[in-house]
C-alpha cells in the first residue's frame, strides 16, 4: 500500500447557507479538539448534566427526560417513532413536504397503520382539517413537522393542534429539527409530548447528535409498552438509564459531539432565546426584501415562512442547478436546490443559527445579482 497518494485533507472555506449544516462558531470547533475521555468519566457525566439543563432551556420545557441521542436528526425521528409505535398501532401523520414523508416511511416500517393528511409543498395544514381527521379513528399518535425544510413552510397553530390530539387521546410528536433555536418552540406551553431536533441546524453544533424531549404523558406511554422497542439502539428507556440516574452503559457516547453541543447550547443561552429569534427574523426579512428587489419570488406566503430557511422560485429561463453551482465555485457559498416536486424549480437558502448574519445576507444577495445577470 502506497500511503503517499493520500494527501492532507484540504477543505474549502465555505459559507454555509443551505438547509444544514450551518456555520459553526470557533468556540464549538475548539470544543471538538478537546481530549477524548471515557463516557462514564465523572468529568463527562458533568458535561452530560449541563447538556440536559441547557437543552431544557432551548426546548422551553421542564421535562426531566431531555437528552441528545447519538446520530443525526433522523435518528431522533427514528427514536420518536420507534418508541411510541407498536405493531398494529394506527397513527396520523401530517405531510407538507419531504420530512413528513420520511416519518410516514419510518412509521410504516415499525408496523403502524399510517393515515396521512397532505398539503401541497409550500402550504401548511389547516387546524380544522387535522381536528376532523383525528376524530375518524382512535389514533395512538399524531406527528407533524414544524419547519418543513424541503418546502420552507412553518406549520402554525401548534398549541391548538396539540390540544386537539390530546382531546382524542393521541400523543403529539413534533419534528422541530429546523425550527428550534431559530424561532419559538414552546414544548411545555404548547403541550408537545415528543419534540426532537438536530445539532447542526439552528443550534450550529457539529452534526451527529440529536436532542429529544419527552413529556410525562410520553413517559407513561413508554412504560405501558407491551412489546420491546423495534430499534435496539434507539430504545429510549434503556438510553435514559445512561443519561439519568443509574448511568448504565448502553452504547459509547460520542463525547466530542457532546462537548460541541454543550458549547453551542451555552452560546444560545448567552445570546438568549428572544434575542436569537429576533436576529433570525431581522436577517430573514432582509433576505426576502433583497430577493424581491432582484425580482425573485418566494414559494411560501409570507405568514407561513420559516425564519431559518427560505425557498425561492428560480425565474423562468434560469438553470437552478447552475446558479447554485456558480455560487459555490465563484463565491464559496453553499445553498441548496429543491427536491421531489420542487426539483429544479427552487433554491433553498438557510439562515440557521450562526449562519443567520447580516453580512452573509448582503454577500449572498450581491452574488446572486451577479450570477443571475450573467446566467
Ligand atoms: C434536516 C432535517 C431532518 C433530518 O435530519 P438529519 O440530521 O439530516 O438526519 C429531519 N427533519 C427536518 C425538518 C430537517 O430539517
Amino acid at each position: 500500500m502506497d500511503a503517499s497518494k493520500y494527501k492532507d485533507i484540504n477543505l474549502p472555506d465555505r459559507i454555509l447557507l443551505g438547509p444544514g449544516p450551518s456555520m459553526m462558531p470557533a468556540r464549538v470547533s475548539q470544543a471538538l479538539s478537546m481530549p477524548v475521555i471515557g463516557h462514564l468519566d465523572p468529568a463527562f457525566l458533568a458535561v452530560m448534566d449541563d447538556v440536559k439543563d441547557l437543552l431544557r432551556y432551548v426546548f422551553q420545557t421542564e421535562n426531566e427526560f431531555t437528552i441528545p441521542v447519538s446520530g443525526t436528526g433522523s435518528s431522533a425521528m427514528e427514536a420518536a417513532l420507534s418508541n411510541f409505535i407498536e405493531p398494529g398501532d394506527r397513527v396520523l401523520i401530517g405531510v407538507i413536504g419531504y420530512f413528513g414523508e420520511r416519518m410516514v416511511e419510518m412509521a410504516s416500517r415499525y408496523g403502524a397503520t399510517v393515515d396521512r393528511i397532505d398539503a401541497d409543498w409550500g402550504e401548511v395544514l389547516d387546524t380544522d382539517i387535522i381536528t376532523t381527521a383525528l376524530k375518524k379513528h382512535p389514533y395512538k399518535l399524531l406527528a407533524l413537522v414544524h419547519g418543513e425544510t424541503s418546502s420552507g413552510a412553518l406549520q402554525p397553530d401548534i398549541k391548538a393542534i396539540a390540544a386537539a390530539a390530546h382531546q382524542q387521546g393521541a400523543l403529539f410528536l413534533l419534528d422541530t429539527i429546523a425550527s428550534l433555536a431559530g424561532s419559538p418552540v414552546k414544548v411545555d406551553a404548547w403541550d408537545v409530548d415528543v419534540a426532537f431536533t438536530a445539532s447542526q441546524k439552528a443550534l450550529s453544533a457539529s452534526p451527529g447528535v440529536a436532542p429529544i424531549t419527552l413529556s410525562q404523558l410520553a413517559l407513561d406511554t413508554l412504560s405501558k409498552r407491551k412489546s420491546p422497542v423495534g430499534n435496539w439502539y434507539m430504545d429510549l428507556t434503556a438510553i435514559q438509564k445512561y443519561w439519568g440516574g443509574s448511568r448504565n452503559y448502553h452504547h459509547t457516547a460520542p463525547v466530542h459531539l457532546n462537548y460541541a453541543l454543550r458549547e453551542a447550547l451555552r452560546i444560545v443561552a448567552e445570546e438568549g432565546l428572544e434575542a436569537r429569534f429576533a436576529r433570525h427574523q431581522r436577517n430573514v426579512e432582509q433576505l426576502w426584501e433583497g430577493l424581491e428587489e432582484l425580482d425573485l419570488e418566494m414559494l411560501v406566503r409570507r405568514e407561513n415562512r420559516m425564519h431559518t430557511l427560505t425557498t425561492v422560485k428560480a425565474p423562468p429561463g434560469a438553470d437552478a442547478d447552475q446558479v447554485k453551482q456558480r455560487l459555490l465555485d465563484e463565491y464559496n457559498i453553499e445553498i441548496a436546490g429543491g427536491f421531489g416536486p420542487l426539483a429544479g424549480k427552487i433554491w433553498r437558502v438557510g439562515l440557521m443559527g450562526h449562519s443567520s448574519r447580516k453580512e452573509y445576507v448582503t454577500l449572498l444577495l450581491a452574488a446572486m445579482r451577479e450570477v443571475l445577470s450573467s446566467a
